[in-house]
């Protein structure tokens, strides 16, 4: 069921008068004065005009919470102009909304995180059916708002089912507030516990209702059993300082804790983080696969940090990415909208033709299996070491290098919560802290604490693999554009001399530590370039040939189900270990986003993604005992 239940504004409400209907009925701001964060629940988001007012009252507020959470429902999303088209009649709000449309993409059904504000205001839209996307969340609302639709008119979304299921995402003295009156309304609301309020409109406002949660019954959470605890900062010791430790340290200082990292290396980015250059593209799949999704969603939140952190065109780019699909895979999913804001689609004659004279891919095409190529548009390449760089860059982050951690110890227990000691070989404390976060890539199983009657280790994959890469000498012969397939060539980029470079990559060695650069893998990395652009491959071969194509190989670690491990490692027996690794061969799409939901399950924050494919990537998951 596609619902549009927008708590809307009156066409000739002035701004000076929807701002207190909006606040006031909800006690805000000063409800929200000196919290560390605030979680607002929208049920129907229509042209987002609400969301605009409440960011604009949390920029003007010095009083405001460290982050204010919006997380919103909407049937069927607006167009990006017409939701441009709502805001011109409040210039106040228009820059908001600009920035609200550079994000406004991409979003098909499921749940989707919007960042602004340096990610201080965090957009969380579910887009699809109220109920269902009711299920899927996992937030304790401070505020609530409903849309002002009639129940006569669409009995169907209010009954009292949905509100029950509202309730369950209310504390006592959540405020809730809404712009419909409707007696059902009303009555449904008093039966879940909300004390109600029908508040007369002063012209040209509208009667509005204001409801407080304060049930006369001691309200039960459903039990979630691998909801891990919420924590309040403190300190915390990130081992690692790749893609993984560095997105973890940045996204909790960003909430206060005071983050120490630790790495063995001699500076940051020194493990498969120092990879020159990478490429992100989204993952399809034909049943839109649970990393198809999080491949998405992680793209989405890298380009968000880049976008204010990082130099475009020369830290990182996106202007699309061609997959050629020699073996069939890589299918679109048929439950896809024809029309509209894709991620992925066939490409278009144009971009076919441009690796065909290019790159001489046309023979390759014609022959064998290959299926027509996609297009996808939100792909690009990254350097890792600016992106990690610019997340250590987040005040509240202290690094320490050159240390190698060889295990934790727990030291003393102060309620709920352990003190952790990061010790070296020689058994010397190197830092202590109520939150370890294991960011170690591979290392990470070595680190898992044993405690007690606890012999536990995480289940990683270690996988070796090496890039060729080279300073460009014929641009005529390169694809205007990255393209992956069989392995994953990136044609131009700045390197550190400021040249114009290109790279080739990867191979995969299953099973192996070792970092070493082997001989034998350009030859590797040069067969896979001939077979994915074979135009291209002639114009490099004397530049393989003679070893001029440098190389650089590193080791990725993965889990057996090749998703990553988020979340604590065990709450009960090991409170406040956390583990955020098996990035894979995609640790730049989903860096920032685990860092993001690492952050988010240890406040009992709204979720950057599906609770349900959240829970998946819950670190427990792949441990074994010994
Ligand atoms: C050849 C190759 C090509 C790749 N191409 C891409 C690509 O195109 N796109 C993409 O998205 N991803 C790509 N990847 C994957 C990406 O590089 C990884 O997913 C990502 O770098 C993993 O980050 P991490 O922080 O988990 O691990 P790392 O970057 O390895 O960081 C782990 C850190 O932990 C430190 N550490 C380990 N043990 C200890 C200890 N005991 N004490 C202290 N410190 C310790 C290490 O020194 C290291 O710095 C590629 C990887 C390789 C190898």
């Amino acid at each position: 069921m596609l619902l549009r239940a927008t708590f809307r504004l009156p066409p000739d409400l002035l701004l000076t008068q929807a701002r207190p209907f909006f606040l006031e009925s909800c006690g805000l701001p000063a409800a929200w004065a000196g919290q560390a964060r605030w979680r607002v629940l929208d049920i129907g988001f229509g042209q987002g005009l609400h969301f605009l007012l409440i960011w604009q009252a949390w920029k003007a507020d010095p009083q405001r919470p460290r982050l204010l959470h919006f997380v919103s429902t909407e049937g069927a999303p607006l167009a990006a102009t017409e939701l441009l088209r709502a805001a011109t009649k409040y210039p106040e709000l228009l820059p908001l909304a600009v920035q609200l449309c550079e994000q406004w993409q991409g979003l098909l059904p499921g749940v989707h995180r919007l960042a602004f504000e340096d990610g201080q205001v965090l957009l969380t839209l579910g887009i699809g059916d109220t109920q269902a996307l009711l299920k899927e969340s996992s937030i304790e609302a401070d505020s609530v708002y409903l849309g002002s639709f009639s129940p006569q008119g669409d009995p169907g979304i209010w009954d009292q089912h949905t509100l029950k299921a509202l309730a369950r995402y209310c504390r006592r003295g959540t405020r809730l507030a809404s712009g419909s009156v409707a007696p059902s309304l009303i009555d449904g609301l008093s039966q879940c516990g909300f004390e109600v309020n029908k508040m007369p409109g002063t012209a040209p406002q509208l009667d509005h209702l204001q409801a407080c949660f304060n049930p006369h019954w001691e309200p039960k959470k459903a039990a979630e059993p691998n909801k891990p605890k919420p924590h309040s900062p403190k300190r915390c010791v990130v081992i690692g300082a790749g893609l993984a430790g560095a997105a973890c340290a940045a996204s909790l200082a960003k909430r206060g804790w005071q983050v120490t990292l630790l790495d063995a290396h001699e500076a940051a980015a020194g493990g498969a983080s120092a990879l020159p250059v990478g490429m992100l593209a989204p993952h399809t799949s034909p049943d839109d696969s649970q990393l198809s999704r999080l491949s998405r969603s992680g793209l989405r939140a890298t380009w968000q940090f880049a976008r204010t952190h990082l130099r475009v065109n020369v830290d990182w780019q996106a202007n699309g990415i061609l997959q050629r699909r020699f073996d069939g895979s890589g299918g679109l999913p048929c439950h896809w909208p024809e029309s509209g804001d894709h991620w992925s689609r066939l490409a278009g004659a144009d971009e076919i033709r441009a690796i065909q004279t290019a790159a001489g891919a046309a023979q390759q095409s014609a022959s064998n299996t290959e299926v027509p190529p996609l297009w996808h548009a939100a792909g690009g390449w990254i350097k890792p070491q600016r992106l990690v760089r610019a997340l250590l860059a987040t005040p509240g982050v202290t690094a320490q290098y050159g240390v190698k951690v060889a295990s934790l110890r727990r030291t003393s227990v102060a309620g709920p919560e352990c003190i952790w000691q990061v010790v070296d070989t020689t058994g010397d404390c190197l830092a202590e802290a109520e939150l370890v976060v294991l960011a170690a890539g591979f290392e990470s199983a070595g680190l898992t604490p044993h405690v007690g009657l606890w012999r536990a280790r995480l289940a990683l994959q270690p996988i070796r693999g090496q890039v060729a890469w080279g300073a460009v000498t014929d641009a005529t012969a390169m694809p205007p554009f990255p393209v992956n397939g069989h392995g994953s060539f990136i044609p131009a980029f700045m390197g550190e001399d400021g040249k114009t470079h290109w790279l080739m990559g990867a191979t995969f060695q299953r099973d192996c530590n070792d970092s070493k650069t082997q001989g034998t893998d350009q030859q590797h990395i040069f067969e896979r370039l001939q077979r994915l652009l074979p135009g291209t491959a002639e114009t490099l071969i004397t530049t393989f040939d003679d070893g001029r194509a440098q190389a650089w190989a590193g080791v990725r670690c993965v889990s057996a189900d090749r998703l990553p491990l988020v979340g604590p490692l065990d709450d009960a027996a090991l409170p406040g270990v956390y583990v955020c690794t098996a990035l894979g061969s995609r640790g730049l799409s989903f860096a920032v986003l685990c860092g993001e939901l690492l952050a988010a399950w240890l406040h009992a924050e709204p979720l950057p993604i599906e609770k349900r494919l959240a829970q998946s990537l819950l670190a427990s998951r792949h441990r074994f005992s010994e």
